[in-house]
């Protein structure tokens, strides 16, 4: 077997050895330590174990599904040798193809969707959403996600036939581009689509935001309230956008259901996140995973013998790329959680306040159903954020020395 045929299909079979491996784990959440319950009754910890278990046990099951369903169509069509749409412009063909994979992908993975998305959030108490009005956010989500595929499907393919020796490197260029855009354009244009953003009314904590950014030496951007209530019961803020759409968004129930000085805590850690440039640096890293990616995938190619550029190989390549998010999955996630201990420390430094933020993660975990202290495997593979015991001990910790 070649080294590309290897790779694609060793990262298939490991990809799904990761899923049942999940399955397998999140079947039997850990033991509640005696430290998780210092800070929540143990119902508490349970119910949001059982919410969380659907939901990793789901992701696992709809990603094997993606991985099965495109591996089908690699090895029946690719293998036997795609017939090219007569007459049509290679451009046309990919952005036909990867249309048409994205709608099969969709309708196998609706149910779930659904499942997860409307009937797990009812049976929680989060979702605020009637059938219609769920089904009107996810059918512009797939329109959204869909056509910027397929127009990113295109461009990638203008880079691989346009350089048949350097498409990595240059797809690696255009996608930092890419991401540059998106980060630019996606709040002036796409959240909109889904929700509503008013201004924050001016008044003391409009001050004291602008004060606890000048506190960092930091211009404040816009800060926007967003009608989330109209989707779901969760609290959440956080920060989007570079240059002149640069913004803190708060969910519009945080701030009706938290004090004054719990939303100061989380602009704070919102602040902390500019101060560091995190989504600069996320846009370079992702960059640095695109270039690894490319290299690989040129491999793939090589093992197929296959000309990069060839509308035909669509599949292969969202095939390769899912499984590649997938395995990275974890080393983007350490360095999510690095970010955010990083955001939480400035927090502190700005607010002085490290029981308050104890305090305050503790009640956006209870609102939130949060998986507290979850499985080491879970946590390495999943968390974004460190789990909410680890960070009031971090935020202890702090406390402590002050
Ligand atoms: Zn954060």
């Amino acid at each position: 077997m070649s080294k590309g045929l290897f790779l694609l299909w060793g990262g298939v079979l490991a990809s799904l050895a990761l899923l049942a491996l999940l399955i397998l784990i999140s079947l039997s959440p850990p033991e509640i330590s005696s430290k998780t319950l210092t800070y929540f009754e143990r119902a508490q910890v349970e119910k949001g174990q059982t919410y969380a278990q659907v939901r990793y046990i789901s992701f696992a099951v709809g990603q094997a599904i993606t991985i099965l369903v495109l591996s089908a169509v690699v090895i029946l069509l690719f293998h036997r040798g795609w017939v090219p749409l007569a007459g049509a412009s290679p451009y046309l063909q990919v952005m036909i193809y990867s249309f048409l994979l994205f709608v099969l992908l969709a309708a196998v993975s609706l149910p779930l969707e659904f499942y997860r998305g409307f009937m797990l959030e009812h049976r929680f108490g989060f979702s605020t959403q009637g059938l219609g009005a769920w089904f009107v956010d996810y059918g512009k989500g797939f329109i959204v996600n869909t056509v910027l595929t397929v127009v990113m499907f295109a461009g990638l393919y203008l880079v691989l036939r346009t350089w048949p020796l350097h498409w990595p490197l240059v797809g690696a260029g255009a996608f930092v581009l890419f991401l540059a855009l998106q980060a630019w354009l996606w709040p002036l244009f796409i959240d909109p689509l889904f929700h509503k953003f008013e201004p924050l009314s001016p008044g003391p904590f409009k001050d004291r935001v602008v004060e606890l950014a000048a506190g960092a030496g930091i211009e404040v951007g816009d800060v926007l309230v967003m009608d989330a209530s109209r989707q779901t019961t969760k609290v959440n803020a956080y920060f989007t956008g570079v240059g002149q759409t640069k913004r803190i968004v708060f969910y519009d129930n945080l701030l009706r259901d938290f004090s004054q000085r719990e939303a100061e805590l989380v602009v704070a850690h919102e602040i902390g996140h500019w101060k560091h440039h995190h989504i600069t640096l996320g846009m370079l890293l992702g960059t640095g995973g695109a270039l690894l990616f490319f290299l690989l995938y040129r491999l793939v190619l090589a093992g197929y013998g296959a000309p990069a550029g060839h509308p035909a190989t669509v599949p292969l390549l969202l095939l390769f790329m899912t499984v590649f998010s997938l395995l990275l999955m974890p080393v983007q996630n350490t360095v999510s959680r690095a970010f955010e201990r990083q955001a939480d420390r400035t927090s502190i430094e700005l607010t002085g306040d490290a029981a308050g933020a104890a305090a305050m993660s503790a009640n956006l975990a209870t609102r939130n159903l949060a998986d507290v202290q979850p499985h080491p495997f879970i946590r390495g593979l999943f968390f974004t954020h460190p789990p909410t015991v680890e960070r009031i001990a971090a935020f202890e910790e702090l406390a402590g020395r002050e």
